[in-house]
């Protein structure tokens, strides 16, 4: 399915958990889509998310044997004073970070912040952050499930379970430093005829834009496959290999090399491919590899906003 070139509509897969429901859009669970290196999720949040943090490609190679996870958030809806976590209200000790963890006040050195629809979160991995109650949001990360969760508001499950906390593995994987980016897009709104585009995320792993189309716009899937997410509205999708018709809360694939391709009708549109780009470049810094580089994950060099950090070493040696 993935290889054929021509456009092919996902059905979500849903997911419940102790805190609300996921419906996975696009993933290595969608059959065909084995290898695919995005997930793509709609996440609708009664209760808040536990505090977590993921680990950058190296660590989670070496501790995980897998990829790490630097994702974003689009948020979509969200209940008013909704508020989430962002990152580390100032920087801090590793051996405070843990003690945090240890007796439960990691809480009081997070950063909480008011969410409205709209806003737009960067996550590069070595973030701490958390959705909050009454928040839903598009989310857009490396296909990875590595997470280590560092406070769970003393939940229990349904067997009077606490879920366990990774106390060491967090350590290792986090910065202790606050974000230095904001929670808007990283691009400009463009007005074009017919439609606008603004680049909500562009990191090493993949870039995000989101288009209003009012009449219609051209699209080219070249090097990287396209996700599309269909936000609100409905409309047409046209290619010489097929046409669909798109609404609301639908997921197209587009593989690599489909060529052009036109959407057409009132739509709003996240739009996700992998950053092909920014792959080349980095994998040319020689640094990648000795774990001293800006490619780097030692938490010592976690700079926050940088959104290369990670690096693009896809095992370390
Ligand atoms: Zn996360």
């Amino acid at each position: 399915m993935i290889n054929e070139k021509r456009p092919v509509k996902l059905a979500p897969i849903q997911k419940n958990c102790l805190w609300g429901r996921e419906d996975w859009m696009l993933s290595w669970q969608h059959e065909g889509f084995e290898g695919i290196p995005l997930l793509i999720k709609i996440i609708t949040a009664r209760e808040a998310l536990s505090i977590q943090v993921h680990p950058g490609n190296e660590i989670a190679w070496e501790m995980e044997g897998g990829n790490g996870k630097t994702e974003m958030w689009f948020v979509l809806d969200c209940e008013p004073g909704a508020c989430l976590y962002y990152g580390l209200k100032h920087r801090i000790s590793q051996n405070e970070f843990c003690k945090r963890i240890q007796n439960g006040t990691i809480l009081e050195i997070c950063r909480r912040v008011p969410v409205r629809k709209g806003d737009v979160f960067y996550i590069p991995a070595g973030l701490i952050h958390a959705i909050g109650k009454g928040i839903t949001v598009a989310e857009v990360q490396q296909s990875s499930d590595i997470t280590y969760r560092v406070y769970d508001y003393d939940r229990e499950d349904a067997d009077h379970q606490k879920r366990p906390l990774h106390i060491e593995k967090a350590a290792r994987a986090a910065g202790f430093l606050p974000p230095l980016a904001g929670h808007h897009p990283m691009g400009e709104r463009m007005q074009k005829n017919g439609y606008s585009r603004t680049l909500l995320v562009q990191c090493p792993y993949f870039v995000v834009q989101y288009y209003e189309i009012e009449k219609c716009m051209e699209g080219n899937v070249k090097d990287s496959f396209q996700s599309l997410l269909v936000l609100d509205g409905e409309g047409c999708l046209e290619s010489v290999t097929g046409n669909l018709t798109l609404s609301k809360g639908e997921s197209i694939f587009l593989p690599k090399g489909m060529g052009t391709y036109r959407l057409a009708g009132g739509l709003q549109i996240l739009i996700s491919e992998v950053s092909t780009d920014e792959f080349k470049v980095w994998n040319r810094r020689p640094a990648c590899h000795n774990g001293s580089g800006p490619g780097s994950l030692k938490s010592g060099n976690y700079t926050g906003g940088d959104f290369r950090r990670g690096g693009l070493c896809e095992k370390p040696e």
